[in-house]
Order: C-alpha cells, then sequence, then structure tokens
C-alpha cells in the first residue's frame, strides 16, 4: 500500500477486510456459529472481562460483523461502530445507553414514521420523554431544551419529507447544552453526508436500505465519533460511572473516544439481545461494496425524475432537495452537494384518492414499505406508514392525504418516467 489515504470507494471496497487467514477467502467469508471457543481458561477469563478483544458469542461480537462494523465506522469517519439487528433496534440501544427513566430528549418532527411512533409510544414504557422540534425553526431545538435533556436527535435526510436538517446548525445548540447530537444518516448513506464532519457526536443507519442498498436484509448500525466527552458527567453513569456488569470498570476511562460503542455493545446488545446475523452482515457488506456507484446513480435518476414531474399537470408540488428552486436546495448543496439523495415526494393534485390510484397504476414501481432498493418503490404515506399519525402529525412529518413517496432505484430513468406517466393519467 503507497502512503495515500484511501479515498471513499477504496474504503467501500476493502476497510475492515483481509483475506481469511485460514482459507485465503478474499469475500468475508460468513462466520455461521453461535460461539467461539477460548484458547485457554485464562483467554476466556480475560475475554469475559473486557481485557482482551475477541470474540465469544454472536451476540456480541462475530468477525463477519466485525468487518461491517469497522467497513461503516471508516466510511462515516468514526473510530468504532456496533452492527445490530435494525435500525430501530440500533436507536434503542442508542438511547438506553444515554437516558435514565424520566429524563428527556429532543427529536426533529420530520423523521421516519416508525422513529415517530417508536419515540412517542414504545419509548414511553422506559420513561424517555421525546420532546419534538422543527428543523425549519432551528431556534425550536433550543427552546425544548431542559435540564432533563440528555441527547439531540435529527435525520440528515428525512424521511419522507425531502428535507435537509441543517446540522450544523442543530450541533451548535446541542454543543451548548453539551449534550450529544445523534444523526440517523440512512438516507444521505456517508457517499452524500458525513454529520461527523458537522457536528454529529453519534451516527445510527437503518442499513436495511443504502447500505444494504438491494433490498434484502434488515440491518442496523450505530457509529461512534469518539467527540464526546463522557468522562466524569454524571448524566451519562453507563459511560461515566462504575459498572457492576464489569466489576466497577468506568467504560469511558478504559475505552476513551470508543466508549460509547463499547458501551452499546456490552451493556446495551449484551444485555438487551437485538444481535444481527452473520448472514445479512455479510450480505449488508456486499452491498457496501457498490455505494458510491448506487448512490450517485440514485440521486442523478432521481434529479431527472423530479425534473420531469415538476412540470406534469397531475402533481401539485414535487419535494427533492436536489432540484433548483426547493426550499432545501441551499442546505443540499452546502451537505450533499454530489446529490441529494433517491427518495423524494410530490403531491397529486387530485389529493388522498389520486394517491391511491397512482400507486395502483404504477408497473414498474413496486408499491412497497421501504426505500434504498435497487428498484423503484413508492408508496402513499398517509395510508400506509404514517397512518397511524393524527392529521396535525402527518401534515407535521411531511405525510399529508396527497404525498407520495418514491425510492428511485437504479434503472434508465426513461422506464421510471414512462411508467410515472402513464399512471398519472390512468389516474
Ligand atoms: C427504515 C428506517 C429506520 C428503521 O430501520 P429498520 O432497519 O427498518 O429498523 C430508521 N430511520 C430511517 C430514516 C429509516 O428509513
Amino acid at each position: 500500500m503507497s502512503d495515500q489515504e484511501p479515498g471513499f470507494s477504496t474504503l467501500a471496497i476493502h476497510a475492515g477486510a483481509r483475506p481469511d487467514p485460514t482459507t485465503g477467502a478474499r469475500a468475508t467469508p460468513i462466520y455461521q456459529t453461535t460461539s467461539f471457543v477460548f484458547d485457554d481458561v485464562d483467554h476466556a477469563a480475560s475475554l469475559f472481562a473486557l481485557q482482551t478483544f475477541g470474540n465469544i458469542y454472536t451476540r456480541i461480537t462475530n468477525p463477519t460483523s466485525s468487518v461491517l462494523e469497522e467497513r461503516v465506522a471508516a466510511l462515516e469517519g468514526g473510530p468504532a461502530a456496533l452492527a445490530v439487528a435494525s435500525g430501530h433496534a440500533a436507536q434503542v440501544l442508542v438511547f438506553h445507553c444515554l437516558m435514565q427513566p424520566g429524563e428527556e430528549f429532543i427529536a426533529s418532527n420530520k423523521l421516519y414514521g416508525g422513529s415517530i411512533n417508536q419515540f412517542n409510544h414504545a419509548f414511553k414504557n422506559f420513561d424517555w420523554r421525546v420532546k419534538w422540534a422543527d428543523p425549519d425553526d432551528i431556534d425550536s431545538f433550543r427552546r425544548a431544551l431542559s435540564d432533563k435533556t440528555k441527547a439531540i436527535f435529527i435525520e440528515s435526510i428525512a424521511n419522507p419529507g425531502g428535507v435537509i436538517t441543517d446540522i450544523e446548525a442543530v450541533a451548535a445548540i446541542a454543543k451548548s447544552a453539551n449534550v450529544p447530537l445523534i444523526v440517523d444518516n440512512t438516507l444521505a448513506s456517508p457517499y452524500l453526508i458525513r454529520p461527523f464532519a458537522h457536528g454529529a457526536d453519534i451516527v445510527v443507519h437503518s442499513a436495511t436500505k443504502f447500505l444494504g442498498g438491494h433490498g434484502n436484509s434488515i440491518a442496523g448500525v450505530i457509529v461512534d465519533g469518539g467527540s464526546f466527552n463522557w468522562a466524569g458527567d454524571k448524566r451519562y453513569p453507563m459511560l461515566s460511572a462504575p459498572r457492576p456488569e464489569y466489576g466497577g470498570m468506568i467504560l469511558s476511562e478504559t475505552f476513551g473516544n470508543f466508549a460509547f460503542a463499547m458501551a452499546c455493545r456490552v451493556l446495551g446488545l449484551r444485555d438487551i439481545g437485538p444481535a444481527i446475523s452473520p448472514f445479512n452482515s455479510f450480505l449488508v457488506l456486499t452491498g457496501i461494496e457498490t455505494l458510491s456507484l448506487r448512490m450517485q446513480r440514485h440521486s442523478d435518476n432521481a434529479l431527472r425524475v423530479a425534473q420531469h414531474l415538476k412540470e406534469h399537470e397531475a402533481v401539485a408540488w414535487v419535494s427533492y432537495a436536489g432540484l433548483p428552486g426547493d426550499k432545501y436546495h441551499d442546505l443540499a448543496r452546502k451537505y450533499c452537494p454530489k446529490g441529494a439523495g433517491g427518495v423524494m415526494t410530490f403531491g397529486v393534485t387530485g389529493g388522498y384518492d389520486s394517491g391511491v390510484s397512482l400507486v395502483r397504476n404504477l408497473k414498474l414501481f413496486s408499491h412497497l414499505a421501504n426505500i434504498g432498493d435497487t428498484r423503484s418503490l413508492v408508496i402513499h404515506p398517509a395510508s400506509t406508514t404514517h397512518r397511524q399519525l393524527t392529521d396535525a402529525q402527518k401534515i407535521a412529518a411531511g405525510a399529508g392525504p396527497e404525498v407520495v413517496r418514491l425510492s428511485i432505484g437504479l434503472e434508465d430513468a426513461a422506464d421510471l418516467i414512462a411508467d410515472l406517466d402513464e399512471a398519472l393519467t390512468a389516474g
């Protein structure tokens, strides 16, 4: 290897991987095993005491998943990562390490519908309290701060609204309150946006979407930015207090700039349990090898489709930050100059019924609740992903009755445009 710092595409193929030491296998092998034999009794003891890094049990570490973790950490530019069963599991583990019952976090109200549900309902049982803020009114994050605030959570590119969050402005508010900023980077992927460069402390992914990229595996990743100083901070006892789980070890002292990733692994994943299957780690790793090519094509195709829809008479509006003139275009030029990703929303002139009929008439687009597939996907959020929300919450989340969400795939843009034209006219 030369002294040159490897570029993004090189890291996407090589980071974390080396030929298998016993067989020479070049693709990362799938270590489909639950557990690993110890060298001897002392080795076992030191693994359990966290004095040696190694594999004990696949719920906590697995060599295939370790390659995925190193790779996503390298792409995001953080010191360490943890792969877990799903994006939602990643969020649970992150908050489990930060929150005590009765405490608060602030979240953007422009989020994936499932995250809005998770924060409003599932987290209630833990007595973790969400306060909503609006990324279109950055000061609303400051107004939501209290002495119980433990974190701020945003999406870089928000699902489904086509919103680009001003990460640096929110990061400044998080810094002023000395709480970590968590960025869900699922829609952008590190190819388009690297949140740590803009002040994020923790990044989460639903690797189910663009990282995996082929619509075949549910997976999640937590990336530790290594930037937050937990040491001695009594508000975060999982990181700063002696842990009874490990004989009084203080994780921030022992693990320094990757203490958060370790806490998520040895306190969160170990005890709560949402482990990723090594097979899914392998599939996501394979997907990541083409991340640069795919994200560029997703973005280029999406821009062409957005330009076309904007001129269409059956379309009332298009929300895609890549479009010149879009409300978020200036933020897109700042945060994701290579492209604004594959997801957009638009409004059909006929409202709810036209949205439903469009979905029924599309042939090339698949009607389903996912994004970030090679295939183009469509959904009508008001009747599906966001139907549990009240009408006011739907509109606040960018999922009003006329809204249709597209996840533009890697097909020929001309074919996608033809399919949309036919379905819009048929309605
Ligand atoms: C899908 C998604 C999630 C949840 O991820 P799962 O892998 O489905 O659990 C979280 N955030 C965003 C932005 C998503 O699109």
